[in-house]
Protein backbone atom coordinates (compact mmCIF):
# COMPACT_ATOMS: atom_id res chain seq x y z
CA UNK A 1 0.00 0.00 0.00
CA UNK A 2 1.52 3.41 -0.89
CA UNK A 3 1.81 5.88 1.82
CA UNK A 4 -0.13 9.11 0.46
CA UNK A 5 -0.82 12.50 3.06
CA UNK A 6 -3.48 14.74 1.23
CA UNK A 7 -4.41 17.88 2.99
CA UNK A 8 -5.36 21.94 1.73
CA UNK A 9 -6.61 25.16 2.52
CA UNK A 10 -9.90 26.80 0.60
CA UNK A 11 -8.93 30.18 -0.96
CA UNK A 12 -11.24 31.90 0.90
CA UNK A 13 -8.39 34.63 1.96
CA UNK A 14 -4.64 34.32 2.57
CA UNK A 15 -3.29 32.15 4.85
CA UNK A 16 -3.02 33.11 8.75
CA UNK A 17 -0.99 31.95 11.31
CA UNK A 18 -3.40 29.58 13.05
CA UNK A 19 -2.86 27.85 9.10
CA UNK A 20 0.79 28.36 9.82
CA UNK A 21 0.75 26.46 13.25
CA UNK A 22 -2.03 24.21 12.94
CA UNK A 23 -0.69 22.55 9.58
CA UNK A 24 1.57 24.52 7.61
CA UNK A 25 4.67 23.70 9.70
CA UNK A 26 3.31 20.17 9.83
CA UNK A 27 3.85 19.75 6.26
CA UNK A 28 7.01 21.07 5.65
CA UNK A 29 8.00 18.84 8.18
CA UNK A 30 6.78 16.09 6.74
CA UNK A 31 7.87 16.90 3.34
CA UNK A 32 11.75 17.07 4.60
CA UNK A 33 11.22 13.60 6.35
CA UNK A 34 10.01 12.52 3.10
CA UNK A 35 8.71 9.49 4.19
CA UNK A 36 5.57 9.09 1.70
CA UNK A 37 5.01 8.36 -1.94
CA UNK A 38 2.53 11.40 -2.70
CA UNK A 39 2.17 14.40 -1.10
CA UNK A 40 -0.88 16.36 -2.59
CA UNK A 41 -1.95 19.86 -1.03
CA UNK A 42 -5.26 21.10 -2.41
CA UNK A 43 -6.58 24.65 -2.87
CA UNK A 44 -10.34 23.84 -2.25
CA UNK A 45 -11.80 26.17 -4.23
CA UNK A 46 -15.18 23.90 -5.00
CA UNK A 47 -15.84 24.02 -1.38
CA UNK A 48 -15.19 27.70 -0.75
CA UNK A 49 -17.80 28.00 -3.62
CA UNK A 50 -20.36 25.97 -0.90
CA UNK A 51 -20.30 29.01 1.48
CA UNK A 52 -18.90 31.52 -1.17
CA UNK A 53 -21.50 31.07 -4.03
CA UNK A 54 -22.52 34.61 -4.16
CA UNK A 55 -18.89 36.09 -4.53
CA UNK A 56 -16.26 33.54 -6.66
CA UNK A 57 -14.46 36.49 -7.24
CA UNK A 58 -13.26 36.16 -3.70
CA UNK A 59 -12.39 32.27 -4.08
CA UNK A 60 -10.57 33.10 -8.08
CA UNK A 61 -8.45 35.91 -6.43
CA UNK A 62 -7.25 33.80 -3.73
CA UNK A 63 -6.25 30.54 -5.44
CA UNK A 64 -2.44 32.20 -6.35
CA UNK A 65 -2.25 33.91 -2.60
CA UNK A 66 -2.43 30.51 -0.89
CA UNK A 67 -0.18 28.94 -3.33
CA UNK A 68 2.45 31.74 -2.62
CA UNK A 69 1.37 31.19 1.02
CA UNK A 70 2.68 27.60 0.87
CA UNK A 71 5.67 28.15 -1.18
CA UNK A 72 6.95 31.16 1.16
CA UNK A 73 6.39 28.74 4.26
CA UNK A 74 9.02 25.85 2.52
CA UNK A 75 6.58 23.85 0.51
CA UNK A 76 8.59 22.11 -2.28
CA UNK A 77 6.93 21.96 -5.50
CA UNK A 78 9.68 18.89 -6.50
CA UNK A 79 8.40 17.55 -3.50
CA UNK A 80 4.54 17.74 -3.31
CA UNK A 81 2.02 18.38 -5.46
CA UNK A 82 -0.23 21.40 -5.36
CA UNK A 83 -3.40 20.98 -7.18
CA UNK A 84 -6.78 23.16 -7.68
CA UNK A 85 -10.00 20.86 -6.77
CA UNK A 86 -12.00 22.36 -9.22
CA UNK A 87 -9.89 21.54 -12.28
CA UNK A 88 -10.13 17.73 -11.17
CA UNK A 89 -13.37 16.34 -12.51
CA UNK A 90 -12.85 13.10 -11.43
CA UNK A 91 -13.27 14.45 -7.39
CA UNK A 92 -17.20 15.08 -8.73
CA UNK A 93 -18.06 11.72 -9.87
CA UNK A 94 -16.34 10.17 -6.66
CA UNK A 95 -18.62 12.33 -4.47
CA UNK A 96 -21.80 11.69 -6.54
CA UNK A 97 -21.55 8.13 -5.85
CA UNK A 98 -20.35 8.93 -2.37
CA UNK A 99 -23.24 10.42 -1.34
CA UNK A 100 -25.76 7.57 -1.40
CA UNK A 101 -23.83 6.28 1.34
CA UNK A 102 -25.13 8.99 4.00
CA UNK A 103 -27.55 10.29 5.58
CA UNK A 104 -28.98 13.75 5.70
CA UNK A 105 -29.26 12.91 9.93
CA UNK A 106 -25.67 12.00 9.83
CA UNK A 107 -24.52 15.32 7.58
CA UNK A 108 -27.09 17.19 10.36
CA UNK A 109 -25.55 15.93 13.05
CA UNK A 110 -21.59 16.59 12.16
CA UNK A 111 -20.57 19.28 14.70
CA UNK A 112 -18.50 21.48 12.15
CA UNK A 113 -20.59 21.98 10.26
CA UNK A 114 -22.91 23.04 13.35
CA UNK A 115 -20.56 25.46 14.29
CA UNK A 116 -19.92 27.00 10.59
CA UNK A 117 -23.93 27.07 9.78
CA UNK A 118 -24.54 28.95 13.05
CA UNK A 119 -21.11 31.31 12.12
CA UNK A 120 -22.64 31.87 8.18
CA UNK A 121 -26.09 32.42 9.55
CA UNK A 122 -27.43 29.61 6.72
CA UNK A 123 -29.67 28.34 9.72
CA UNK A 124 -32.85 28.63 8.19
CA UNK A 125 -31.66 27.89 4.37
CA UNK A 126 -28.92 25.75 4.36
CA UNK A 127 -27.29 25.30 0.53
CA UNK A 128 -26.99 21.75 -0.09
CA UNK A 129 -23.58 22.08 -1.01
CA UNK A 130 -22.71 23.24 2.04
CA UNK A 131 -24.36 20.80 3.79
CA UNK A 132 -22.50 17.73 1.77
CA UNK A 133 -19.39 19.45 1.91
CA UNK A 134 -18.15 16.67 4.13
CA UNK A 135 -18.36 14.08 1.23
CA UNK A 136 -16.74 16.28 -1.14
CA UNK A 137 -13.83 15.89 1.36
CA UNK A 138 -14.05 12.27 1.58
CA UNK A 139 -14.00 11.99 -2.49
CA UNK A 140 -10.35 14.60 -2.09
CA UNK A 141 -9.05 11.71 0.62
CA UNK A 142 -9.91 8.94 -0.69
CA UNK A 143 -9.56 10.35 -4.81
CA UNK A 144 -5.21 9.87 -3.77
CA UNK A 145 -5.83 6.71 -1.61
CA UNK A 146 -4.44 9.11 1.31
CA UNK A 147 -4.07 7.86 4.70
CA UNK A 148 -2.40 10.67 6.41
CA UNK A 149 -4.21 13.94 6.76
CA UNK A 150 -2.67 16.71 8.69
CA UNK A 151 -5.03 19.05 9.68
CA UNK A 152 -6.27 21.57 12.87
CA UNK A 153 -8.70 19.70 15.16
CA UNK A 154 -11.67 21.45 13.36
CA UNK A 155 -11.22 18.77 10.87
CA UNK A 156 -11.67 15.96 12.97
CA UNK A 157 -14.96 15.02 12.17
CA UNK A 158 -14.48 15.47 8.37
CA UNK A 159 -11.99 12.65 8.47
CA UNK A 160 -14.67 10.75 10.67
CA UNK A 161 -17.28 10.97 8.00
CA UNK A 162 -14.72 9.94 5.38
CA UNK A 163 -13.91 6.74 7.59
CA UNK A 164 -17.57 5.85 7.65
CA UNK A 165 -17.92 6.23 4.04
CA UNK A 166 -14.80 4.09 3.07
CA UNK A 167 -16.02 1.78 5.51
CA UNK A 168 -19.41 1.53 4.21
CA UNK A 169 -17.83 1.75 1.01
CA UNK A 170 -15.61 -1.19 1.06
CA UNK A 171 -18.80 -3.62 3.06
CA UNK A 172 -21.40 -3.34 -0.07
CA UNK A 173 -18.33 -3.20 -3.31
CA UNK A 174 -15.44 -4.94 -1.78
CA UNK A 175 -12.29 -3.44 -0.33
CA UNK A 176 -11.24 -0.66 -2.59
CA UNK A 177 -10.53 1.97 -0.33
CA UNK A 178 -8.64 3.17 2.55
CA UNK A 179 -9.47 4.87 5.81
CA UNK A 180 -7.38 8.00 6.60
CA UNK A 181 -5.66 9.28 10.03
CA UNK A 182 -5.95 13.21 10.85
CA UNK A 183 -2.19 14.50 11.76
CA UNK A 184 -2.83 17.07 14.44
CA UNK A 185 -0.33 19.19 15.58
CA UNK A 186 1.96 18.65 18.55
CA UNK A 187 1.37 21.73 21.13
CA UNK A 188 -2.86 21.73 21.58
CA UNK A 189 -2.95 25.34 21.80
CA UNK A 190 -2.23 24.87 17.79
CA UNK A 191 -5.29 22.50 17.60
CA UNK A 192 -7.37 25.27 17.01
CA UNK A 193 -5.40 28.59 17.31
CA UNK A 194 -7.56 31.71 18.65
CA UNK A 195 -8.65 34.66 16.98
CA UNK A 196 -6.93 38.05 18.10
CA UNK A 197 -10.51 39.06 19.18
CA UNK A 198 -10.07 35.61 21.74
CA UNK A 199 -13.34 34.64 20.60
CA UNK A 200 -13.55 31.54 18.26
CA UNK A 201 -10.66 30.30 16.53
CA UNK A 202 -8.68 32.32 13.80
CA UNK A 203 -10.97 31.99 10.94
CA UNK A 204 -10.70 34.08 7.37
CA UNK A 205 -14.12 34.35 7.64
CA UNK A 206 -13.98 36.43 11.43
CA UNK A 207 -11.51 39.13 10.72
CA UNK A 208 -9.54 38.50 13.69
CA UNK A 209 -6.29 36.77 11.64
CA UNK A 210 -2.85 38.01 11.29
CA UNK A 211 -1.96 37.23 7.92
CA UNK A 212 1.15 35.37 7.09
CA UNK A 213 1.85 38.37 4.47
CA UNK A 214 0.65 41.37 6.95
CA UNK A 215 3.20 44.19 7.15
CA UNK A 216 4.95 44.92 10.24
CA UNK A 217 3.04 47.72 10.96
CA UNK A 218 0.31 45.90 10.70
CA UNK A 219 1.59 43.10 12.97
CA UNK A 220 1.85 45.26 15.55
CA UNK A 221 -1.10 47.33 15.91
CA UNK A 222 -3.06 44.10 15.11
CA UNK A 223 -1.00 42.73 19.02
CA UNK A 224 -1.53 45.87 20.58
CA UNK A 225 -4.78 45.42 20.09
CA UNK A 226 -4.92 41.81 21.19
CA UNK A 227 -7.85 40.51 23.84
CA UNK A 228 -5.75 40.34 27.06
CA UNK A 229 -7.59 39.74 31.05
CA UNK A 230 -10.16 42.12 31.23
CA UNK A 231 -9.57 42.08 34.76
CA UNK A 232 -5.98 43.38 34.71
CA UNK A 233 -6.78 46.72 34.44
CA UNK A 234 -3.60 48.20 36.47
CA UNK A 235 0.27 47.25 35.96
CA UNK A 236 0.09 46.14 39.66
CA UNK A 237 -3.01 44.15 39.48
CA UNK A 238 -2.62 40.20 39.31
CA UNK A 239 -3.45 38.99 35.84
CA UNK A 240 -4.96 35.56 34.51
CA UNK A 241 -2.66 33.97 31.50
CA UNK A 242 -5.21 31.03 31.18
CA UNK A 243 -7.27 32.30 27.90
CA UNK A 244 -5.27 35.06 27.70
CA UNK A 245 -4.51 35.29 24.06
CA UNK A 246 -1.13 37.17 24.42
CA UNK A 247 -0.20 34.44 26.52
CA UNK A 248 -1.68 31.65 23.81
CA UNK A 249 0.33 32.71 21.39
CA UNK A 250 3.65 32.93 22.90
CA UNK A 251 3.46 29.38 23.96
CA UNK A 252 3.11 28.48 20.60
CA UNK A 253 5.28 31.23 19.14
CA UNK A 254 8.35 32.06 22.14
CA UNK A 255 11.22 30.20 22.07
CA UNK A 256 14.12 30.37 24.72
CA UNK A 257 15.96 32.41 22.17
CA UNK A 258 13.72 35.03 21.95
CA UNK A 259 13.93 35.60 25.77
CA UNK A 260 17.55 36.05 25.01
CA UNK A 261 17.65 38.74 22.28
CA UNK A 262 14.29 40.56 23.96
CA UNK A 263 13.54 39.90 27.09
CA UNK A 264 16.40 39.01 28.90
CA UNK A 265 15.34 39.56 32.65
CA UNK A 266 13.05 36.32 32.23
CA UNK A 267 14.37 33.07 31.82
CA UNK A 268 11.28 31.19 30.14
CA UNK A 269 7.71 31.65 29.72
CA UNK A 270 7.25 29.64 32.94
CA UNK A 271 8.91 32.95 34.78
CA UNK A 272 7.22 35.37 32.37
CA UNK A 273 3.59 33.74 33.99
CA UNK A 274 4.60 33.67 37.43
CA UNK A 275 5.48 37.60 37.53
CA UNK A 276 1.94 38.39 35.15
CA UNK A 277 0.14 36.44 37.87
CA UNK A 278 1.59 38.10 40.74
CA UNK A 279 0.98 41.63 39.15
CA UNK A 280 3.35 43.90 38.67
CA UNK A 281 3.38 43.20 35.09
CA UNK A 282 2.01 45.53 32.01
CA UNK A 283 0.06 44.30 29.29
CA UNK A 284 2.16 46.58 26.98
CA UNK A 285 5.12 44.64 27.82
CA UNK A 286 4.13 41.36 27.15
CA UNK A 287 2.50 42.88 23.88
CA UNK A 288 5.93 44.23 22.69
CA UNK A 289 7.85 40.82 23.51
CA UNK A 290 5.17 39.01 21.34
CA UNK A 291 5.50 41.48 18.69
CA UNK A 292 9.05 41.48 18.63
CA UNK A 293 8.86 37.32 18.79
CA UNK A 294 5.92 37.68 15.30
CA UNK A 295 8.29 40.00 13.42
CA UNK A 296 10.96 37.38 13.90
CA UNK A 297 9.02 34.83 12.62
CA UNK A 298 6.98 35.98 9.91
CA UNK A 299 9.97 38.61 8.24
CA UNK A 300 11.18 35.58 6.14
CA UNK A 301 8.06 33.90 5.24
CA UNK A 302 6.67 37.80 4.15
CA UNK A 303 10.25 38.26 2.19
CA UNK A 304 10.51 35.02 0.16
CA UNK A 305 6.59 35.71 -0.27
CA UNK A 306 7.28 38.94 -2.10
CA UNK A 307 10.23 37.43 -4.37
CA UNK A 308 7.83 34.85 -5.18
CA UNK A 309 5.16 37.08 -6.08
CA UNK A 310 7.58 38.96 -8.89
CA UNK A 311 7.42 36.01 -11.11
CA UNK A 312 3.85 35.16 -10.46
CA UNK A 313 3.35 32.97 -13.75
CA UNK A 314 5.78 30.35 -12.55
CA UNK A 315 3.74 30.18 -9.38
CA UNK A 316 0.71 29.53 -12.21
CA UNK A 317 2.42 27.03 -13.71
CA UNK A 318 3.57 25.16 -10.43
CA UNK A 319 -0.33 24.37 -10.20
CA UNK A 320 -0.74 23.84 -13.50
CA UNK A 321 1.22 20.88 -13.56
CA UNK A 322 0.42 19.85 -10.19
CA UNK A 323 -3.31 19.46 -11.54
CA UNK A 324 -2.09 17.55 -14.15
CA UNK A 325 -0.44 15.35 -11.67
CA UNK A 326 -3.68 15.09 -9.57
CA UNK A 327 -5.68 14.26 -12.40
CA UNK A 328 -4.40 11.08 -13.50
CA UNK A 329 -3.95 9.68 -9.72
CA UNK A 330 -7.58 10.28 -9.27
CA UNK A 331 -8.88 8.90 -12.47
CA UNK A 332 -6.79 5.89 -11.49
CA UNK A 333 -8.84 5.79 -8.41
CA UNK A 334 -11.88 6.66 -9.57
CA UNK A 335 -11.36 3.55 -12.09
CA UNK A 336 -10.96 1.37 -9.17
CA UNK A 337 -14.30 2.63 -7.55
CA UNK A 338 -16.51 1.90 -10.48
CA UNK A 339 -14.27 -1.26 -11.34
CA UNK A 340 -15.78 -2.51 -7.86
CA UNK A 341 -19.23 -0.37 -8.85
CA UNK A 342 -19.69 -2.82 -11.33
CA UNK A 343 -20.29 0.78 -13.85
CA UNK A 344 -17.26 0.11 -15.78
CA UNK A 345 -19.86 -0.98 -18.59
CA UNK A 346 -17.05 -0.10 -22.13
CA UNK A 347 -14.16 -1.16 -19.80
CA UNK A 348 -14.99 -4.40 -18.92
CA UNK A 349 -14.95 -6.81 -21.65
CA UNK A 350 -16.92 -9.69 -19.37
CA UNK A 351 -20.25 -7.53 -19.37
CA UNK A 352 -20.83 -7.70 -23.21
CA UNK A 353 -20.25 -11.73 -23.17
CA UNK A 354 -22.17 -12.35 -20.33
CA UNK A 355 -25.05 -9.90 -21.44
CA UNK A 356 -24.77 -11.57 -24.90
CA UNK A 357 -24.93 -15.14 -22.86
CA UNK A 358 -28.06 -13.82 -20.82
CA UNK A 359 -29.78 -12.67 -23.68
CA UNK A 360 -29.33 -15.63 -25.88
CA UNK A 361 -30.93 -17.94 -23.15
CA UNK A 362 -33.55 -15.64 -23.15
CA UNK A 363 -34.21 -16.09 -26.90
P1 LIG B 1 -12.66 29.78 6.43
O1 LIG B 1 -12.99 30.84 7.44
O2 LIG B 1 -12.86 30.20 5.02
O3 LIG B 1 -13.26 28.43 6.76
P2 LIG B 1 -10.24 28.97 7.73
O4 LIG B 1 -9.40 30.07 8.27
O5 LIG B 1 -11.08 28.17 8.66
O6 LIG B 1 -11.08 29.60 6.54
P3 LIG B 1 -9.63 26.65 6.15
O7 LIG B 1 -9.14 26.83 4.75
O8 LIG B 1 -11.05 26.28 6.39
O9 LIG B 1 -9.27 27.99 6.95
O10 LIG B 1 -8.71 25.57 6.92
C1 LIG B 1 -7.55 25.00 6.33
C2 LIG B 1 -6.75 24.17 7.34
O11 LIG B 1 -6.21 24.99 8.35
C3 LIG B 1 -7.56 23.10 8.09
O12 LIG B 1 -6.73 21.98 8.27
C4 LIG B 1 -7.86 23.73 9.41
O13 LIG B 1 -8.01 22.76 10.43
C5 LIG B 1 -6.60 24.55 9.65
N1 LIG B 1 -6.92 25.75 10.44
C6 LIG B 1 -7.72 26.77 10.08
N2 LIG B 1 -7.81 27.68 11.06
C7 LIG B 1 -7.01 27.23 12.06
C8 LIG B 1 -6.67 27.73 13.37
N3 LIG B 1 -7.16 28.87 13.82
N4 LIG B 1 -5.81 26.99 14.14
C9 LIG B 1 -5.31 25.81 13.70
N5 LIG B 1 -5.60 25.30 12.48
C10 LIG B 1 -6.44 25.99 11.67
MG1 LIG C 1 -12.55 26.65 7.85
Amino acid sequence: MEKNILTGDRPTGRLHIGHYVGSLKRRVELQNKGDYDNFYIEIADAQALTDNYDNPGRVRENVLEVALDYLACGIDPKKVTIFIQSQVPSLCELTFYYMNLVTLARLERNPTIKEELKMRDFSSSIPTGFLTYPISQAADITGFDATIVPVGDDQLPMIEQTREIVRSFNNIYGETLYEPEAVLPDNSSCFRLVGTDGKAKMSKSLNNCIYLSDEPDVIKSKVMGMYTDPNHLKVEDPGRVEGNTVFTYLEVFAKPEHFKKYLEEYQNLDELKDHYRRGGLGDVKIKRFLNDVLQETLEPIRNRRKELASNIESVYKILEEGTKKANNHCERVLKRVKNAMGINYFDDSKFLEMQKEKFEKEN
